[in-house]
């Protein structure tokens, strides 16, 4: 029996023209988000699906105007629909060039990048570029300030008894007065806590199997206790 009522996707959220939709964000399976704007089109963490998702509410053209991708880190549930969407956008003949930001030591968007560009080296139609990030430091793209944030974020080692750090980070986009923070996948961190007060939509991961505090994800009550300091909130990534 499923311990936990499983989240109902989609999750969307509008505000002033800013528009937010959480495909998805189920533990070892996917996550899968899009933020909008008039002028700009990005997606966060393109886990497996994601190109399914964005055909049945955008157009081909539309999905050529996909200009930016945030990855959060580069566990499979959040990278794993990187390889086809930018196969589609050369399929389709993107013209505009495509910037990927990742956490800095994320060994897997630099391994799939590597990969992606000695297979298509002679048909690619458009320029990919990688940004690495490594602070802190606010910047725009498209009328968005982005402010990249560390979180915290633990897997298992292999012998099962220890914990090895992710890197990982997370995001406050800000636009048109309105901000979404988007903490990833993040055991309780003070620096998520201090980014999400306030904030008019918080993303929280509420990952953890049970109550019990753990290195590895938030519990329920730790996620609510986050998201009642911001204006809403969504909980994701609660385990099924
Ligand atoms: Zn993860």
């Amino acid at each position: 029996m499923k311990k936990k009522l499983a989240q109902k996707y989609p999750l969307v959220w509008k505000k002033n023209n800013f528009y937010i939709k959480i495909f998805c964000s189920i533990p070892n399976i996917a996550t899968g988000i899009i933020i909008t704007t008039p002028k700009a089109k990005f997606i966060v963490d393109p886990g497996d699906g994601i190109l399914r998702d964005l055909n049945k509410d955008y157009s081909p053209e539309e999905i050529l105007n996909i200009s930016d991708i945030f990855v959060s880190h580069g566990h499979h549930d959040h990278i794993g629909g990187v390889w086809s969407l930018l196969t589609y956008l050369s399929v389709m003949k993107k013209k505009t060039p495509l910037t990927i930001y990742y956490p800095k030591g994320c060994l897997e968007i630099e391994s799939i990048y590597k990969a992606f560009i000695e297979v298509y080296v002679n048909e690619l139609t458009y320029k990919i570029k990688l940004k690495e990030i490594d602070n802190s430091k606010s910047f725009k793209r498209k009328e968005i300030t982005i402010k990249p944030f560390k979180v915290n974020h633990k897997e298992l080692s292999d012998d099962g008894k220890g914990t090895i750090a992710v890197p990982s980070i997370g995001f406050k986009f800000t636009y048109n007065g309105k901000s979404i923070c988007y903490g990833g996948d993040t055991a309780y961190s003070n620096n998520f806590v201090k980014m999400a007060r306030g904030t008019d939509l918080a993303i929280i991961e509420a990952g953890a199997e049970d109550e019990k505090e753990s290195e590895l994800h938030m519990t329920m009550k730790q996620a609510v206790e986050i998201g009642e300091t911001a204006k809403e909130y969504f909980l994701v990534h609660v385990a099924e």
